[in-house]
């Protein structure tokens, strides 16, 4: 990389609402600017480059063409980092692979959409089921102190450091009183830490959208359920928005 890095955001099938945290990082874009060259930003900007260092890719793949965009962006940039849940599991999206493809097409485009190829669609996938990813910043949206950590890493050379435990350890050191004391659910004891359990502070559960940890410990999650009378196949069927895509995921030739 030069002296000055160039980072490209590009966004696939999502809501961009990551490229919007992104942009909410008022008071420290100045000083990224300083760092970064941003070279590509839709989002942001008008002006657009093909060359780039860092490329940040938000967003699912649900079309070959998207796929074929994605391909060539990993044989320009020299760090991939996946921006977001949708990019890093597949997000909320996979929600649609529950369905036919036509029945999905029909319902979004109307009933002449399968035979038409601008209406074309398949299983939503993550975008390491692609390519090869250097880097995941999760969550839905992702956390704007995560974004900025995992740049500044990268600026500096270092490899960025991401949570690989639970959220229920964010959960404790903000003090939440645990949403099992009080008939409810919640699958942050298996879900990736990093969000400061932030929907568990604000009255919600955690719905998963970090993914799950790299090693996580279900038996004791499974034996807490059974405490509280809740078996994991009930309970991952209920939490079902987050992470589909992510099983049994291999790369596409
Ligand atoms: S991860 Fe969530 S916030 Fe980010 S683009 Fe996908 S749906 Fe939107
Ligand atoms: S199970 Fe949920 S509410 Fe309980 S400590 Fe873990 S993250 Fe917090
Ligand atoms: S608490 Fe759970 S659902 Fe909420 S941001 Fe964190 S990982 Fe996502």
């Amino acid at each position: 990389m030069g002296e000055r890095p160039k980072a490209a955001f590009f966004s696939f099938t999502c809501c961009e609402g990551c490229q919007l945290m992104v942009l909410s990082c008022e008071s420290e874009l100045p000083d990224i600017l300083r760092q970064v060259d941003i070279v590509n930003f839709r989002e942001a900007m008008t002006e657009r480059s093909e060359d780039y260092d860092i490329a940040f890719v938000e967003g699912s793949i649900s079309r070959k063409e998207e796929a074929r965009k994605l391909r060539k962006i990993r044989e320009k940039a020299q760090v991939v980092v996946a921006l977001g849940a949708c990019s890093s599991t597949g997000g909320l999206n996979c929600l649609k692979n529950a369905y036919p493809m036509s029945y999905v097409q029909k319902e979004v485009y109307g009933k002449n959409a399968p035979k038409q190829k601008a209406f074309e669609t398949e299983p939503v996938k993550p975008i390491d089921a692609f390519i090869k990813v250097d880097y995941y910043i999760h969550g839905c949206p992702i956390p704007k102190k995560e974004f900025l950590s995992v740049l500044t890493a990268l600026l500096m050379g270092n490899v960025p450091k991401i949570a690989n435990y639970p959220v229920c350890v964010d959960c404790k050191m903000a003090g939440n009183i645990c949403v099992f004391e009080k008939g409810k659910t919640c699958v942050g004891p298996v879900t990736r830490a990093g969000c400061d359990a932030i929907c568990v502070t604000y009255g919600c559960v955690c719905w998963g959208c970090r993914g799950y940890i790299d090693d996580p410990n279900t038996g004791a999650h499974e034996e807490t359920l059974k405490r509280y009378g809740l078996s994991a196949e009930s309970v991952m069927k209920a939490f079902n928005l987050y992470g589909e895509c992510k099983k049994g995921r291999g790369r596409e030739p």
